[in-house]
């Protein structure tokens, strides 16, 4: 379930089965002059797999990967296979539909000129980059933050068109994927979690070793991904983003607090704003932040306090990380909760699609 069905290169269409990984789907459109308008740090997910939790890039200028979705083909448990074009009422609920309404077949996305970016880094103190969120996220089409616990400055990544030649590093690449991060930071993360007092040194050394160099001009799919990261956990949260440098300055207290020694960034992302009914940017331009960590001892306490502080600030989950809220909280922060829920008791009228983590997404009593 991963070819390509149709490109229409003059419309820019690609109608797809949904299976497809997003970097076949990248290579692709790059053989057709083409791009995805934006992606998130890698592409080994399928497209359904994407869409479906509301996967998303870093920009006020765009909105996550089901945002860019026209149509749609769904197989429902009642046994018919719905074509939802951009007209159908429940296009909106199918694009992030959590696996919970049918299995998504096909889709046709809206694409671009294929394009160059140009990476830049500067390091900014947290507290100012909390200050100055609103105009940060405004101030470039694609910007992003990573934010090591342990140190004072952020990292603030820009990606800026370019007409410059793409430089491919394939070798480059490989290096970072097979060895930097499998074996050198993985190698690094067992010592922080076997002595944490060198977690602070361990992220200086990463971040000035890894991350204080520009990179080269890159195809814009290329520019976009990360290679594949070590072994690690992620929570996310979504919120307006006004209330974004509270529900940080939240965590960052809690961390200093405890003396939580993190050894993954927190990573500040932006979300223009959807309709998607459960799209965690629904209604509202959204910063997206994501907390992550090694495993560690500090790992539990860590993610159930910024859980705790995501529930005071309202934030909504990313559908693919890890979350413990329950249909009865969810419901207060998607308004068109119910009516997910009673669609999608009418396209599984027994069941069928239930599981532990869509009961208690929905409730139990929410579906057959
Ligand atoms: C290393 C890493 C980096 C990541 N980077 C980002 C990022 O930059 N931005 C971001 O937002 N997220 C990111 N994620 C999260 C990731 O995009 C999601 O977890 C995504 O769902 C994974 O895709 P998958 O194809 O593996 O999905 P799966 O795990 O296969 O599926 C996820 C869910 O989607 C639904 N689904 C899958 N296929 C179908 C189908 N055909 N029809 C209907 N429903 C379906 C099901 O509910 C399923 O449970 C990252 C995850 C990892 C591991």
């Amino acid at each position: 379930m991963r070819q390509v069905l149709d490109l229409d290169v003059g419309a820019r269409r690609i109608r797809v089965q949904a299976g497809i990984r997003l970097e076949e789907l990248s290579e692709a459109l790059d053989h057709a002059g083409l791009a995805m308008p934006i992606l998130g740090s890698i592409g080994k997910q399928s497209l359904a797999g994407a869409i479906s939790t509301g996967t998303h890039g870093s920009s006020l200028r765009h909105g996550n990967l089901a945002a860019l979705i026209d149509s749609i083909r769904l197989a429902t448990p009642r046994g018919e296979v719905l074509a939802l074009d951009a007209s159908h009422p429940w296009l909106p609920a199918a694009r992030v539909g959590l696996g919970a309404l049918g299995v998504v077949t096909e889709a046709t996305v809206r694409v671009v000129p294929a394009f160059q970016l140009q990476e830049s880094v500067t390091f900014v103190p947290i507290t100012e980059v909390e200050a100055s969120l609103e105009s940060l996220a405004a101030g470039d089409e694609f910007v992003k933050v990573w934010w090591f616990p342990t140190a004072p400055e952020a990292m603030v990544f820009r990606l800026t068109r370019t007409d410059r030649a793409p430089v491919e590093r394939p070798l480059a690449r490989w290096f970072d994927e097979q060895i930097t991060n499998r074996i050198v930071f993985e190698g690094v993360l067992r010592l922080a979690g076997r002595v944490p007092s060198m977690t602070a040194w361990i992220n200086r050394a990463i971040v000035r070793s890894y991350f204080g160099a520009s990179s080269p001009p890159a195809r814009s799919f290329r520019a976009f991904h990360l290679a594949m990261p070590p072994l690690h956990r992620e929570t996310e949260l979504a919120v307006p983003i006004g209330r974004a440098a509270a529900l940080l300055a939240d965590v960052r207290t809690a961390i200093a607090t405890h003396g939580w020694r993190i050894n993954f960034p927190v990573e500040i992302r932006f979300v223009a704003q959807d309709d998607a009914w459960m799209s965690p940017a629904h209604g509202h331009p959204t910063c997206q932040i994501g907390f992550y960590q090694a495993q560690s001892a500090d790992l539990a306490p860590y993610f159930a306090a910024v859980a705790a502080i995501g529930r005071e600030h309202g934030g909504r989950p990313h559908w693919g990380k890890e979350f413990d809220l329950d249909a009865s909280a969810l419901r207060t922060l998607y308004p068109r909760f119910d009516d997910f829920v009673a669609l999608r008791r009418e396209l599984d009228p027994s069941g069928t699609l239930r599981s532990p983590a869509l009961d208690r997404i929905f409730g139990s009593d929410a579906a057959g």
